[in-house]
């Protein structure tokens, strides 16, 4: 083993991502590699389609894991159902709904947004005012906006697009896994997520689902989807049927460990897996809150996974966060955009999501505070 590489030690990451991951899914990245069209390699992907569609609970056949990150999702569900001058409205609260904003934008949309306070959630009254001014080809929403802690009301939105003609997007990069997601039922048609969050998967993939209706929309464009590589209708022949085409080289190894993390949520049962974060974030709020320390974020719509510590005064947040790494190997993040300096967001998600790492934070920020 190269020498970078033999004196890595773990670290207990409780920031925004990435989460800690399995020894069996890191075990599972460095079985022997297959071909990309191997059959026995087809029987993988075949089940990694059917587990996600179990935990997003859809029966929607477009699903399947995009090859990068969660923006490649987010890019990948623009860049298929955007044309030019298409009306769009974005829900914005945090740097996710703005990073939509400015992905739709590049592709000509005609982008409306209705911006709500950081640290709040998006106010469905609000959209219901908006949406009986003007329609739209779709509109989209962060469901949990990992820059501020806060999770958005995802049922809601969907139950007033329910008879609409506008295609429902949703980034669930932080939320599937650690939370409940009914696809189907929430009236969501365009999904996107990512593998380094409460799935503790390294990053590198990113799971998107689209509905009967968007793969309508996908099929009626007037112009060629402008991205080749995110192009849904190629990719599609490589995912299904029974003769698979090549498209991209699929990154076989991520494929298997993403196997592994599907497969380690559903043995341990969604709702035990949904407890368990639930659990592990109100340990931490109880044991922060003994330590002097409030939310940034109001109780009725906090994160479970995504906690949003305020940093109380006179105290340096980078210091803070130095120590906790180089002495007790522990990370956490920072806050972004208008929230830098002024918060701390501990992850709690998917495998580290335990109440031993709680209690190792706890510790260790007694130790390090003033
Ligand atoms: N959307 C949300 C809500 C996120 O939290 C992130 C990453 O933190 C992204 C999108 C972008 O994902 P990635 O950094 O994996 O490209």
């Amino acid at each position: 083993m190269n020498d970078l590489l033999q004196t890595i030690e773990p670290v207990t990451l409780m920031g925004p991502g990435p989460s800690c991951v399995d020894a069996s899914v890191l075990a599972a990245l460095s079985k022997p590699t297959l071909g990309h069209l191997d059959p026995y390699f087809i029987k993988i992907m075949d089940t990694i389609k059917q587990q996600l569609k179990t935990l997003l609970h859809t029966r929607n056949e477009l699903t399947l894991p995009i090859s990068g990150t969660g923006s490649a999702g987010m890019e990948c569900c623009f860049v298929n159902l955007i044309e030019k001058n298409d009306p769009v409205l974005i829900l914005i609260n945090g740097v996710f709904g703005r990073r939509m904003q400015d992905v739709a934008t590049r592709l000509g949309a005609k982008v409306d947004t209705l911006e709500f306070d950081w640290g709040t959630p998006v106010i469905v009254d609000v959209v219901q005012k908006e949406l009986s001014k003007k329609s739209y080809k779709l509109v989209a929403v962060v469901h949990a906006e990992t820059s501020t802690g806060v999770l958005n009301p995802v049922p809601g939105i969907g139950a007033l697009l329910k008879d609409k003609d506008t295609l429902f997007l949703v980034d669930a990069v932080t939320s599937l896994g650690g939370m409940e997601i009914l696809m189907d039922d929430w009236g969501i048609d365009v999904f996107y997520s990512g593998t380094q969050k409460c799935l503790s998967c390294p990053p590198g993939l990113s799971p998107v689902s689209f509905s009967p209706a968007a793969v309508a929309a996908l099929q009626a464009r007037k112009t060629k989807v402008p991205n080749w590589y995110l192009d849904l209708s190629l990719i599609m022949n490589y995912w299904e049927g029974a003769t698979r085409a090549y498209h991209h080289t699929a990154p076989v190894n991520m494929l298997y460990g993403l196997y592994q993390a599907l497969g380690l949520i559903l043995d341990e049962g969604e709702s035990h897996v949904f407890e368990r974060h639930m659990a592990a974030h109100l340990q931490l709020v109880r044991e922060l809150d003994l330590l002097g320390l409030r939310m940034q974020v109001d109780a009725s719509c906090r994160l479970p996974m995504l906690n949003a510590v305020c940093i109380p005064e006179g105290v340096d947040d980078a210091e803070i966060r130095t120590r906790l790494l180089s002495e007790y190997k522990i990370e956490i993040g920072g806050g972004l955009g208008p929230l830098a300096g002024k918060i701390w967001r501990i992850g709690l998600m998917g495998h580290t999501a335990r109440p031993e790492n709680v209690d190792k934070l706890i510790q260790a920020l007694a130790a390090v505070l003033p």
